[in-house]
């Protein structure tokens, strides 16, 4: 059946989330909760939230608000219905009822519910509602946490459910898991647990909030919110709701009770009011009463806060599980605790709460952000390591035990294909729904056909053969080593394969690049090899733009200033909807010089609003770099010309490859590469209207004194330099014009004042 009318009913932070992810597929939706106004407020919050819940503005328009006592008839012809309202069987049921005397013959009924049982919820069901009725569970911000938990029983018309499944994946754009009805489902049951492992321990082992953040985050390739920042995130008093839940359903011998009591810290906390970000504060507080924002911590020994200090536990600036837990110190013994638990945790559940391992390890990296889950975890510690490493009197899991005595590993590759070991069915092809073409699963399978410190190339096929280059950097922050990559690549393709994608699994696509490598440069006045290293960007990024096959960049969160230099240079970007580009060079005192400047002019000359005036066309990118812009949706990022007629957006992440490999197969008999592109610019004659601008934005204290001098070089740059509108300028031109200025402003105090702060605070400094 194919789903084009979605009701949702309950319109708070689960019910607003998923109505605006139906609108931003393009389907309209309707937002009940008790009352209209209800209902509409919730409409005026998704408009406003931050970051944004709908891709583009006008997107509101297909959330058609409206009260469940007035508007229940809609649900006549719903296809969809999904229940988003307060965690109550009686609420729920209530509603359910309604549900079943009007809804249309196979509408699909569905409860976003985190903690109560499907058979609970179902059991006053009509049989023909059972059949149809599931959870499934959105996580928050719906936008943009990838998971979808999708929990079936026994009662359902699998058939039917299906649909729900393909229109999670392809339409909203989800990862969808579907889960057996056993308590916390599989992503909270694992990740809840890994939680109040990393809290506990940091208790036993006497480690500060910042010393256990440090460790439980980016090193164990987790997010930099480790676990106070997260209990903070999502409401110290909520935790204590999900926990009771969990000890009240799970049996006595399940060991989550170890981990999950009440803590006397934790309730003086939430009777202070500090309920975490949206209370008082939490483990974390912004101090506001000097005058100034302090961030404080919490010594949860005497309940006291004190500023808050960046450790630095000379942890990996990467992820590498390894290096953290074989250290001897108190943090290795941290790390390996926590990695150790969740690994005996998660095994423990297989497989009785589901055969499959590799669906933990989805719902932890969707759900949780994990970089890796823990069986990939302990694929890279290996079996007999991982046992070896633990305690005499540690109880080891069936499914472990099995791996172990018959000298089995998780993964092994057959004619190419990752298969997994099953605890009934010994090895089983990897399944990924129809088309999914997965790195996560081809780096399983195989080596990379070529790899440095910093990326690696893949060779793979769907419909052509192609090779994928992957970075794996800090941030993916790019360096000579990803440009040699690139340019290995270019030179691999050219014999063998129809084309190239770039595409990671990461978090950022590319933060731009390594700032650290340009300051340590100009602070020992090494011009010359921030000149080279520049050159080298852009002629690896021109030949690629300029090869002879097609070439598809893949962004997905971050792919601003030399991120998205290098995918504004690809044949055609295959944008994941929640990808933000831009180019923000000049909040650091640079313009960009990888081409970004030459490559924004190009994108603008020809476009209605420019008719063809060298003027208008300065001005017009003058202000979108000179502002640092960035479009947070692929349909913002068309708009600024970001993203051209030819590039695409794609509602899922784990399907980006797959449409890379579409664009590559339909184009690569008929590929022309790119011609060489030719510039009329004004010169001179604009830059006082630049200046004019500048020294507005400086009157209003919107910009400093160096601000002027960034925006002065930014326009010269973007005026063509000494040119007038008769001459034309190549695109080496513009790269070498780019270098000069780049050089010129980065040899500046300033400049480099700007981008030291950049890289010690996150924040861009005002001179
Ligand atoms: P919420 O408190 O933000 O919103 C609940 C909404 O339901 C309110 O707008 C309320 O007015 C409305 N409501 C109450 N009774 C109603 C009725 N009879 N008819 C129509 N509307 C009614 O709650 P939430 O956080 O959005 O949670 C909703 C559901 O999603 C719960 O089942 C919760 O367990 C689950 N969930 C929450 C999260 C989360 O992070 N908040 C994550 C996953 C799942």
């Amino acid at each position: 059946m194919k789903i084009s009318k979605v009701v949702v009913i309950g319109s708070g932070t689960m019910g607003s989330g998923i109505a605006a992810q139906v609108a931003n597929a393009g389907l309209q939706v309707y937002l009940l909760d008790l009352t209209k106004e209800i209902a509409a407020k919730a409409c005026e919050r998704i408009k406003d939230s931050r970051p944004p819940l709908l891709m583009e503005e006008n997107n509101l328009n297909k959330i058609i608000p409206g009260s469940i006592d007035n508007d229940l008839e809609i649900l006549k012809d719903a296809d969809w219905i999904v229940e988003a309202v307060v965690e109550r069987i009686d609420i729920k049921k209530s509603i359910y009822s309604k549900i079943d005397t009007l809804r249309k013959p196979g509408t699909l009924v569905s409860s976003n519910t985190s903690s109560i049982p499907l058979k609970v919820l179902s059991e006053d069901m009509s049989k023909e509602m059972k059949e149809v009725f599931c959870i499934t569970h959105f996580f928050n911000p719906v936008r943009y946490m990838r998971l979808l938990e999708l929990v079936i029983g026994p009662q359902n018309d699998k058939e039917k459910i299906n649909d729900l499944v393909v229109f999670g994946d392809k339409i909203l754009g989800k990862t969808v898991v579907v889960c057996s009805d056993s308590p916390g489902f599989l992503g909270n049951r694992v990740g809840v647990y890994a939680m109040q492992v990393a809290m506990t321990e940091a208790f036993n082992l006497g480690l500060s909030v910042e010393e256990a953040d440090a460790v439980f985050g980016r090193p164990l390739g987790i997010p930099k919110t480790g676990i106070f920042g997260l209990y903070d995130l999502i409401g110290i008093d909520l935790m204590a709701d999900v926990l009771k839940s969990f000890i009240k359903e799970l049996p006595k011998s399940d060991s989550f009770h170890e981990v999950g009591k009440e803590l006397p810290i934790i309730n003086q906390l939430i009777a202070d009011g500090y309920t975490g970000r949206k209370g008082k504060g939490g483990f974390f507080r912004m101090n506001k009463s000097s005058g100034a924002k302090v961030l404080e911590s919490l010594n949860y020994r005497n309940n006291t806060y004190h500023e808050s200090k960046k450790v630095d536990l000379a942890l990996p600036d990467v992820m590498d599980v390894m290096k953290v837990i074989e250290r001897e110190d108190v943090y290795g013994k941290y790390a390996w605790s926590i990695m150790k638990k969740t690994i005996l945790y998660a095994s423990s559940l297989v497989p009785d709460v589901t055969e499959n391992f590799n669906d933990i390890d989805d719902t932890m990296k969707c759900g949780f952000n994990w970089s890796k889950g823990p069986f990939e975890i302990l694929n890279e510690i290996g079996i007999e390591n991982f046992v070896s490493k633990l305690n005499q009197d540690e109880e080891i899991p069936s499914f472990i035990k099995q791996l172990l005595d018959q000298k089995n590993s998780l993964f092994k590759t057959s004619d190419n294909a990752v298969e997994y070991f099953h605890p009934k069915h010994f090895y089983v092809p990897m399944q990924r729904p129809d088309g999914v073409i997965s790195l996560s699963d081809i780096k399983k399978s195989s080596k990379p056909i070529y790899t440095n410190t910093s990326a690696s190339i893949w060779e793979m096929s769907g419909k052509s053969k192609f090779i994928c280059v992957e970075f794996h950097t800090k941030a993916n922050a790019l360096d000579g080593l990803t440009n040699d990559c690139l340019m290995k690549a270019h030179d691999l393709c050219n014999d063998k394969y129809d084309g190239i994608v770039i595409a990671n699994d990461a978090m950022q696509f590319s933060a731009g690049v390594n700032l650290n490598y340009f300051y340590d440069r100009a602070v020992n006045k090494e011009f010359k090899d921030i000149d080279i290293f520049l050159n080298n960007f852009q002629q690896s990024l021109y030949q690629l733009q300029h090869a002879k096959f097609p070439v598809v960049s893949c962004p997905s969160g971050l792919a601003i200033g030399g991120g998205y230099e290098l995918i504004s240079q690809t044949s055609f970007i295959a944008a994941h909807s929640n990808s933000v580009l831009g180019l923000v060079e000049s909040l650091v005192g640079l313009i960009p010089a990888g081409g970004g400047c030459k490559e924004m002019l190009r994108r603008w000359a020809t476009h209605s609003e420019i008719k063809n005036d060298p003027r208008l066309l300065s001005l017009k990118v003058f202000n979108l770099i000179g502002y640092a812009t960035t479009a947070d949706s692929p349909i913002k990022a068309k708009a600024q010309q970001f993203l051209g007629e030819q590039d695409i957006m794609v509602m899922s992440k784990d399907r980006l490859i797959e449409e890379a490999d579409n664009l590559i197969f339909s184009k690569k008999e008929t590929y022309q590469p790119l011609d060489s592109a030719s510039f009329s610019l004004p010169g001179s004659t604009v830059m006082s209207d630049m200046m004019d601008i500048l020294h507005g934005l400086k009157d209003k204290k919107i910009i400093g004194e160096h601000g002027i001098e960034v925006g002065k070089k930014l326009g010269y740059m973007l005026s063509g330099g000494d040119t007038t509108p008769s001459t034309i300028l190549t695109e080496q031109n513009l790269y070498d014009l780019e270098r000069e200025i780049f050089i010129d402003l980065i040899k500046q105090k300033p400049t480099q004042e700007r981008i030291r702060h950049t890289l010690d605070t996150g924040k861009p400094l005002f001179n």
